[in-house]
């Protein structure tokens, strides 16, 4: 019986992983873009957006609860979305992987976060882990490394934030000194998302002991075998929300890193680790607005049903304007997200779209699911209801991948800098 499981979700896997491939060519796709502006999805995105919203709603959104609850790792989603090929979209066909983009992957994340976005966010980092590899990796490091997560559900991490340096990423300490061929890593990571799940780990360490090097000659980035002697994963943190993903602290004492194992070379791991956010935050976006997509389903339902003095609640006006509200904002964020996939597929720089779709569909994920526990009353502060987890799962959209704070930065120095040119 499992035997035959087995072999029907393989079977499945490789239907999908063809039909999405031999579809995905350059030549379809470019003629696609000479179409000009269009809001219609291709055949083949809503066959991605079909298969993550099928799986969201049948395997996911039953067991959301229960995850949330216990706070465990979600290993059988994971193997089955790995199965069905949504997720590791992004690794490169010659690795064996299906190649995405970013908008396609988009799509993909907004359903699952739908779902739940603890799940999702623990399928998500592989995209975060793997980011530098595909931008910045050599041939035989992504054959190694990403090749190897096409054959089987592996995990992996970015570890770049340590206890004492998050926003500011240039005040890190870990520090890699060469000796010989190799690296020796010491320092401490903390808030690392599958930190304790992981296969291989990204790490960007200061490499050069002189403080007065600018950042961006003064860090390095490398690919770490997470079983490496000197790793001590730290224990599961207990988050407010997205509670089934893991979180954890690492400690890296003595940590012995071949040279082969550097992304470009000595020096340029600052700018892989913020170049990744480019193509990582619009997906980040797109989890959002899936949170929001579902407050606002949750929260209009509720108000159709629920009836207060004789009336349902959709006909007091002030429900129905502060489902308008939403409605607008969760609009707009999808957009924004959108914008910002596109243009990095498209090949131009989308540094700018990319913070403003993450602040915004943040911001919008915290708005509309408050809002929502607001529509459910008291129902909505009760953990029997699905909204009260919303607003929990919500508030990490602000912090993770830049703060709120950090995408405004971003979005005034871009948008000052075109004044100043
Ligand atoms: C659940 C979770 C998962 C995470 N996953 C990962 C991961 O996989 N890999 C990884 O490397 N990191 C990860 N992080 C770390 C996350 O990216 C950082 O927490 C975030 O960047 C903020 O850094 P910090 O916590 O040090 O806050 P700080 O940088 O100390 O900021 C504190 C507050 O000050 C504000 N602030 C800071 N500087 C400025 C400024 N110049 N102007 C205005 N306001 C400012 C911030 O916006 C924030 O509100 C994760 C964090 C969490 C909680």
């Amino acid at each position: 019986m499992a035997a035959l499981f087995r072999r029907s979700c393989v079977v499945l896997r490789n239907r999908s992983c063809f039909d999405w491939r031999s579809q995905h060519t350059k030549a379809a796709v470019q003629h696609e873009r000479k179409l000009g502006f269009s809001f219609e999805l291709t055949e083949q995105q809503k066959e991605f957006q079909a298969t993550a919203r099928k799986f969201a709603k049948e395997e996911i959104i039953p067991v959301a609860a229960e995850y949330d609850k216990t706070g465990e790792y979600p290993v059988p989603l994971i193997k089955r979305a790995w199965e069905l090929g949504l997720m590791n979209t992004h690794i490169p066909e010659n690795c064996g992987g299906l190649g995405l983009g970013s908008f396609d992957n988009c799509l993909i994340a907004e359903e699952l976060a739908y779902g739940c976005t603890g799940i999702q966010t623990a399928l998500e980092a592989n995209s975060l882990g793997q980011m530098p590899v595909i931008i910045a990796g050599n041939a035989q490091q992504q054959k190694k490394y990403l090749g190897r997560m096409t054959e089987e559900p592996l995990m992996c991490a970015y570890c770049v934030t340590e206890p004492g340096a998050g926003s500011d990423v240039a005040s890190i300490k870990t520090k890699a000194e060469k000796k010989g061929d190799e690296y020796i890593i010491n320092g401490q990571k903390m808030w690392i998302t599958n930190g304790g799940k992981a296969n291989w780990y990204f790490l960007l360490a200061r490499s050069a002991p002189d403080p007065k090097t600018p950042a961006s000659k003064a860090f390095t980035g490398f690919i770490v075998e997470a079983d490496t002697p000197g790793i001590q994963i730290g224990r599961k943190e207990l988050n407010m929300g997205q509670r089934c993903s893991d979180t954890r602290g690492i400690t890296f004492e003595d940590v012995k890193v071949p040279k082969e194992n550097v992304l470009i070379g000595e020096g340029a791991g600052f700018k892989i680790a913020m170049g990744t956010f480019d193509k990582t935050r619009p997906p980040v976006a797109a989890g959002a607005v899936g949170l929001a997509q579902r407050a606002l389903d949750e929260a209009t339902k509720y108000a159709l049903e629920r009836k207060t003095f004789g009336k349902a609640l959709v006909e007091h006006q002030a429900v129905s304007f502060l489902l308008a509200e939403m409605a607008m904002k969760v609009e707009l964020s999808r957009l924004s997200y959108q914008r910002a996939a596109w243009e990095i597929d498209a090949g131009r720089s989308n540094t700018y779209y990319a913070s403003i779709a993450k602040a915004f569909a943040s911001d919008t994920a915290n708005q509309v699911a408050t809002d929502a526990v607001q529509i459910f009353g008291g129902a909505g502060f009760n953990s029997e209801y699905p909204v009260e987890k919303l607003m929990r799962d919500a508030k990490i959209y602000q912090i993770y991948e830049g703060t709120a704070q950090i995408q405004r930065l971003i979005i005034a120095r871009e948008h000052i800098g075109k004044y100043k040119n």
